[in-house]
């Protein structure tokens, strides 16, 4: 297998590696079931880091065109063969060879089994992170919604400006003063969920090689979006305090990131809060090498104790922040309305883009989430679910002591869905999650959340979505397979499917 490296090209080595062994396998020199050299021999042979071949790799087995299996290595999984419909017989349409490399840069069934895993009842899922069912609001949006129906009538199923119903943008601003974030009406959009807001910023903002700074680890979906606009993804270690503002520095002058990604409250998925100092500090960063930054925030306000943070961009004096929430935490993520607070070129831009994707956000929901910030059931509800998490987080951290054994750590956080897990190094959560489904519990496993693969001996678990009873019971059931399973050290050389089939 024959591979250059072009050290002066503008295009990120791992793609370099994969574009090559994509054009060998395609054109038929590397044959089905070719094994490829094991990363960290490929690496040495190339004089390049062995997370760049990994990359590599792992957009290769995107792609549908190799595959890990114990035992047998790396090999080559599809050939060009039927392609090119040459000769006299017509053959079946290779799709995946049609996509665009964007589109395949965007495949990744991570977040697809999470939500299968919600929605089946046999198993205790403590991978979600969505709210409590058993606290949705049903009876009071039942009647919300008779009153839409009855008082705006067929308003409610027209179209809304791009940028949203215009009372429920004036209520967002109202919810932004309390959390000291003063913007006007056109300093706001809003969103199909928070998550469309990550995909128009890096559509927006990123072109295929650009930098983003995130925390390391951070929230798996945000890697997604970032991934699928070609981007190269920097973390930044985070300590008890959120992202270390002494590595951001040097990580800025080396990289020249265009854009720095933060979740500073209750960050998902180590549950950690960005102290004021930090924030600050991230802020002075900011304005010295000139770069924006995105700051989501969908925890915030579930806050159980402890004194809350201004978020960084209630603190920005220069409009570098764009700020990002969602209903989806407090209410209902089916809804799919969040939001993004921002200078207004930005959001100018903002709705140029989402007008090509969806013209606007579901216009029953605005008008319904409209009606339920406006008759103050926002704050009662909140307040409920400010006490029933935090009882919840209390049952899982007994459970936690009760169950783990003394080789695993987890923090205590002040608010937000998750307790992020530590285990012994030799734990795998990404192979365990195979046997922990099968023991009826699930959980999300710590690669997710890396882009590299580290993360390995570290889980997310969710207290906010789990039945009160199932708590304990699932947090047992965990500690069991944990304890039980046998401790199996990957061969480096054949390295099992990263990711989970559930
Ligand atoms: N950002 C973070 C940090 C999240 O945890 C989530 C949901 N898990 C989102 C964004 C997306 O939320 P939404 O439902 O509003 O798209």
């Amino acid at each position: 297998m024959n591979i250059t490296i072009d050290r002066e090209s503008t295009t990120p080595i791992y793609l370099q590696i994969k574009h090559q062994i994509q054009e060998q396998i395609l054109s038929g020199k590397l044959a089905a079931d070719f094994p490829l050299p094991p990363e960290r021999k490929l690496a040495e042979s190339l004089g390049v880091n062995r997370t760049t071949v990994f990359n590599a790799y792992q957009e290769l087995k995107a792609d549908g065109l190799i595959a890990s299996h114990v035992g047998r290595g790396t090999i080559v999984i599809s050939t060009n063969d039927g392609a090119g419909n040459s000769g006299s017989h017509p053959s079946p349409l290779l799709w995946r060879q049609l996509f665009s490399e964007s589109a395949s840069r965007a495949r990744d069934s991570l977040l697809g089994n999470i939500l299968q895993m919600v929605s089946r009842h046999d198993i205790i899922s403590f991978a979600a992170g969505v709210p409590a069912q058993e606290l949705e609001p049903v009876d009071v949006i039942r009647d919300l919604q008779t009153q839409v129906l009855k008082d705006g009538g067929q308003a409610a199923f027209l179209h809304t400006p791009v940028e949203g119903h215009h009372p429920l943008r004036e209520s967002i601003v109202k919810l932004l003063e309390s959390r000291e974030i003063n913007v006007s009406l056109d300093e706001l959009i809003v969103l199909s969920g928070s998550q469309q807001g990550l995909d128009i910023a890096s559509r927006i903002f990123l072109e295929s090689g650009d930098v983003v700074i995130v925390e390391e680890p951070t929230f798996f979906c945000a890697l997604q979006t970032f991934r699928a606009a070609g981007a190269r993804i920097v973390g930044v270690p985070i300590d008890e305090n959120g992202m270390r503002m002494d590595a951001l520095k040097p990580l800025i002058e080396k990289y020249r990131p265009k854009l720095i990604y933060t979740i500073p409250n209750f960050q998902n998925p180590s549950g950690v809060v960005m102290n004021l100092e930090r924030r600050l500090e991230m802020l002075d960063l900011a304005y010295h090498y000139q770069i924006p930054i995105l700051e989501d925030d969908p925890y915030g306000l579930l806050r159980y104790e402890g004194k809350a943070v201004p978020p960084l961009k209630a603190l920005d004096r220069l409009g570098y922040v764009m700020y990002l929430s969602t209903f989806s935490k407090i209410l209902c993520p089916g809804f799919r309305v969040g939001w993004m607070a921002a200078p207004k070129p930005v959001i100018r831009q903002f709705a140029w883009v989402k007008q090509n994707m969806d013209l606007h956000t579901s216009s029953l929901s605005q008008c319904l989430l409209d009606r339920f910030c406006r008759e103050n059931y926002f704050s009662n509800h909140l307040k409920t679910l400010n006490q029933r998490y935090l009882q919840r987080r209390n049952i899982m951290l007994r459970a936690l002591e009760r169950y783990a054994m003394p080789d695993i750590f987890w923090n205590t956080p002040q608010g937000g869905y998750y307790i992020w897990c530590c285990l012994s190094e030799d734990v795998n959560t990404t192979q365990l999650l195979t046997k922990a489904t099968e023991h009826r519990v699930a959980y999300v496993p710590g690669e997710a959340f890396y882009n590299d693969g580290q993360g390995q001996n570290y889980l997310r678990l969710n207290f906010s979505y789990p039945a009160v009873d199932q708590i304990d019971i699932g947090i047992k059931k965990l500690m069991q397979v944990i304890q039980e399973s046998v401790v199996t050290t990957i061969d480096e050389e054949f390295p099992l499917e990263v990711r989970p089939i559930i």
